[in-house]
């Protein structure tokens, strides 16, 4: 009876899970999306508690206290360090899926040989391999990200890192397959501690190869290795649920990493291998470029004759969370009957929807959020595009220089616009590391300062009598 009710609510769940996943495509159901998320899996948690076999009730609400006392303060972090934040509950689920894998064998290896089928070892030493290395791998992601002293931003190379890399994985892995052929040999309990010594190792050694400016890419690859150590944990403990669970996070993050890879224009194997983010050295020789600056004055005359406006958020917005002065730059324009729009990049900022989320944070209407393909055909008829914070996602270079390491990366076309102002607050270049060409061009004007008091400045212009 109660085992029958329980895989109805597993039903359900699951049901709540895709559907989360769908509401989740668009502003208009996300939030709705997050909801399904969340109830289905109280859902799942309730339901698999009120099983007859679980007995240990005290360690159950210690864990799900534990659970609540680190999961509400890792919820409060600032947008801007999501990344790392996704990157940390990674390493708990690795961690956990690790953990169960570990014990079961161990328990069974004990009390329950005959457990240990060929089809359930195979199923826990690859929970454990995809677990511990998820566990390991996801702390050294979060740590870059951090900008943790300790480990290096830049990517750490030596001769014959690849193959060593893929010999311990490759070992880690024949060791596997002589424990599930003989899983109740002595020798085996210490093989597979020595599979998860190569785990947890071969976690850190696959990451820091990886510069920092491919963390999130990377991040969505270690997604879906916890979604698949969850899909080899419900096969060890038969709960469909997990294997549903955790199919649809190893898919979603794997899909994911593909958006993100094709949106800054590389493959798999090079944000994996290709040690991006390397200091270039710098080119010599060159002659100094000019920028030309611009007056908060000179720029509020400007957005105030305008008739379209579209507005270019990147990463430094996000930095100086300046979305609330954007909006009220957005409601000035609006007053004057300016038509404004915002041009989405898929990967400004530092993560798949960055800019979505913060703009929607200062309840900018999402019907006036543009993706990159959409805008860009109206860009050469936009009077101002107003890059708020935006450096790599509107280099030209992406478009013409073939030597630049953003070459091929599609970006939204702000030089084509009949004037640019850029806001940034000084010369660095952005993410890549790279000049961008957009800043010296005829029709760019420099507005420095922080995002925020730079909008702030315009949106005090705009609302005065009149700026001129
Ligand atoms: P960039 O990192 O290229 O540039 C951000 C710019 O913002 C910098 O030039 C910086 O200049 C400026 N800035 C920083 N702080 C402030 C501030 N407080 N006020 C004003 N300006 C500020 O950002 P983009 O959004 O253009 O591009 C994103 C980059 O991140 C791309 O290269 C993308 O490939 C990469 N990336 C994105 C991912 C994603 O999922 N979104 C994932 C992985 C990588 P200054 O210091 O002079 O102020």
């Amino acid at each position: 009876m109660i085992a029958n009710f329980v895989q109805l609510v597993y039903l359900v769940a699951a049901a709540l899970f895709v559907f989360a996943l769908h509401w989740m495509n668009t502003p208009a159901t996300a939030r709705r999306g997050v909801y399904a998320g969340v109830l289905g899996m109280v859902l799942a948690v309730v339901a698999t508690w009120l099983q007859p076999q679980v007995i240990h009730h005290q360690g159950i609400i210690i864990a799900v206290i534990a659970g609540f006392v680190v999961g509400i303060p890792l919820s409060r972090v600032p947008l801007t360090a999501v990344p790392q934040r996704t990157a940390l509950s990674h390493a708990f689920g690795g961690l956990a899926a690790g953990l169960v894998g570990t014990a079961k064998y161990y328990l069974w290896f004990g009390e329950g040989p005959a457990e240990l089928t060929a089809f359930r070892t195979t199923a826990i030493i690859a929970e454990v391999i995809l677990g511990f290395l998820t566990f390991t791998g996801s702390l050294m992601a979060a740590g870059k990200l951090q900008e943790i002293k300790w480990i290096p931003q830049r990517p750490v190379t030596y001769p014959f890192q690849n193959v060593t890399n893929i010999g311990l994985l490759l070992l880690a892995a024949g060791l596997g397959v002589a424990v599930v052929l003989q899983p109740t040999a002595s020798w085996a309990a210490v093989a597979f501690g020595v599979i998860i010594a190569l785990a947890l190792t071969f976690g850190v050694l696959l990451i820091i190869p990886i510069g920092g400016a491919d963390m999130p890419t990377v991040i969505a690859i270690l997604n879906s290795y916890a979604g698949l150590a969850a899909v080899a944990m419900g096969f060890v403990l038969d709960n469909k649920l997990l294997i549903i669970a955790g199919a649809l996070d190893g898919s979603s993050g794997l899909i994911l990493a593909i958006i993100m890879c094709r949106a800054m224009n590389r493959s798999f194997t090079n944000v994996l291998f290709g040690a991006f983010g390397q200091v270039a050295p710098s080119k010599a020789g060159g002659e100094e470029k000019i920028y030309k600056s611009e007056t908060i004055e000179g720029g509020a005359q400007v957005l105030e004759q305008a008739n379209s406006v579209v507005i270019i958020p990147g990463y430094g917005m996000a930095v100086a969370q300046a979305q609330h002065k954007v909006r009220e730059l957005y409601d000035q324009l609006k007053k004057r009957g300016a038509t404004v729009k915002f041009a989405i990049h898929p990967v400004a900022g530092r993560m798949p929807g960055h800019m979505n989320v913060l703009l929607a944070e200062a309840d900018i209407p999402y019907t006036d959020l543009v993706e990159m393909d959409d805008i860009n055909p109206d860009m050469p008829q936009c009077d101002v595009a107003l890059v708020v914070g935006a450096n790599d996602v509107v280099n030209p270079a992406a478009r013409t220089d073939k030597s630049s390491p953003i070459y091929g990366m599609p970006i939204i076309d702000a030089d084509k616009a009949r004037t640019v102002f850029a806001i940034k607050r000084s010369k660095n270049p952005g993410f890549a590391g790279i000049d961008n060409e957009l800043y010296f061009s005829e029709r760019t004007w420099m507005l420095f300062g922080d995002a925020k008091n730079v909008v702030g400045e315009l949106v005090k212009q705009l609302s005065g009598p009149s700026v001129h």
